[in-house]
């Protein structure tokens, strides 16, 4: 049995799909496409893929949809600066399906851009208004939140505190400061599309709403998305997808934490260091993938380069470990608590800390069962996505290192001294440490 903690009920409780057909239908809110994807982009898609992969172990087909926004103000803003927002969106989004790629994250089934959608969206707009809980005003339509009870179920904030916050930002066009736009009237020089209300564009919590009941139905599974959405956005998308349906939405919603750069949320201060085209080119996958795993999904990440690092030792032991003849079935004894660790609430600390046991005991002395438990250790790595690349990446470059390392002992019979340590202190900083003995020299693979 998966127990997955709710944010709707803030409770955990036990996972069953709500269709008989043993298939989770699972919708993750995914990035606006106005630049290229941060570590807070990555770590919402690990999040999700961690779902899809625990899902799987549990014994369920899964079926998945991640969105893309490519029309919003900071579309149209970075519009401004000359490009065309397809343009711009296209190469975003493309570099996000490398990276996904390149991180062996799952495919998604689905990728709907809220542009390709524009039909199911007004259509969306006017059952609300039909059934009187959306009213057009001055060429913009509004979500009446007065209407519906349950709003604030999700983010437990009250609608009189929340008009109390809002009294600054009175808006002349809406009946409530609450109401929520669903439908922008187009101003000069931005893009468009007709509807029944007018020349406009969408509002960013409608695409939601249409696109995931388009795929999924209109009571779904699981819908995943970053903390940073619970309000506005998805109590908005539950408002609109409930008023117009009168069923429940999304029957769990999962929300991972953010990833914090200088104590900041990511968003607000990406670096060109916390970009993952950066990340990517200084850590491999596996890493980057082990050190968002290394805190639970619903905790903050602090971005820290030092932790990146330490991940990658980590890394290291592990792929050591493996270094050997491996058994072609398994043990057995740490899979299961594995599975256990991530059936709760997919605890992926605590289902890493399974692995290091397992190459604790492969490192400690007198251990009997090296093959069969580097053999469990591949199983729980494959589990978690992991693509156990360093491995290979090892014995490519062995050939490289041993090349090395006889130029350097020609070096030392030629009392090279300065270039044979040269080459010794340079294995070394990439993690390759030398040790001389009777038999030559030996290497292997450190930190
Ligand atoms: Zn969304």
């Amino acid at each position: 049995m998966i127990r997955i903690y709710d944010t709707l009920k803030s409770e955990s409780r036990d996972f069953s799909p709500v269709s008989s057909d043993n298939t989770v239908r699972m919708y993750t809110c995914g990035m606006t496409v106005q630049d290229t994807p941060h570590l807070g982009h990555l770590r919402a898609l690990v999040t999700a893929d961690i779902i899809k992969r625990t899902m799987a172990l549990g014994g369920y087909r899964v079926f998945s949809v991640y969105n893309f926004t490519d029309i919003d103000d900071k579309l149209i803003e970075k519009m401004r600066g000359g490009e065309d927002y397809r343009i711009l969106s296209q190469r975003n989004i493309d570099e996000f399906m490398r990276f996904a790629a390149i991180m062996n994250a799952l495919p998604f089934d689905v990728y709907p851009r809220a542009t390709g959608h524009i039909q199911e969206i007004v259509e969306f707009i006017e059952k609300l208004i039909e059934k009187g809980y959306a009213y057009k005003s001055e060429g913009d339509v509004f979500f009446s939140v007065s209407k519906f009870d349950g709003y604030g179920k999700l983010s437990k904030k009250k609608t009189d505190e929340l008009i109390e916050g809002k009294r600054i930002e009175i808006n002349e066009k809406k009946e409530n400061p609450l109401d929520f736009v669903l439908w922008k009237g187009a101003k000069d020089n931005e893009p468009y599309w007709h509807s029944p209300f007018g020349k406009g564009r969408p509002g960013w919590h409608i695409e939601c709403s249409a696109m995931s009941m388009k795929y999924l139905g209109e009571t779904f599974d699981i819908h995943t998305g970053g903390e940073d959405l619970i309000f506005p956005h998805h109590e908005n998308e539950i408002a609109q997808s409930e008023c117009a349906t009168g069923k429940l939405f999304a029957n769990f919603w999962i929300h991972n934490g953010m990833v914090n750069r200088n104590g900041e949320k990511m968003s607000k201060s990406v670096g060109n260091d916390s970009k993952v085209k950066g990340i990517l080119s200084r850590w491999s996958p596996d890493v980057v993938r082990l050190y968002l795993m290394k805190t639970h999904y619903r905790k903050v990440i602090e971005f820290s380069p030092e932790r990146l690092d330490e991940a990658k030792s980590a890394y290291s032991r592990i792929a050591n470990a493996l270094d050997g003849e491996t058994a072609s079935s398994s043990a057995g004894k740490y899979y299961e608590k594995f599975k256990e660790a991530l059936f709760d609430d997919f605890n992926t600390p605590q289902a890493l800390g399974v692995i290091f046991d397992a190459v604790n005991e492969i490192n400690a002395e007198g251990c009997s069962e090296k093959k069969e438990l580097r053999a469990e250790i591949g199983m729980m790595l494959f589990a978690l996505g992991f693509k156990s690349e360093k491995k290979e990446a090892a014995s490519n470059d062995k050939g490289l290192v041993e090349l090395l390392i006889e130029v350097r002992e020609d070096a030392r019979k030629a009392r090279n001294f300065a270039l044979s340590d040269l080459i010794r202190d340079r294995l070394k900083e990439m993690g390759i440490v030398l040790n001389d003995s009777k038999e030559g020299v030996k290497w292997k693979r450190e930190g």
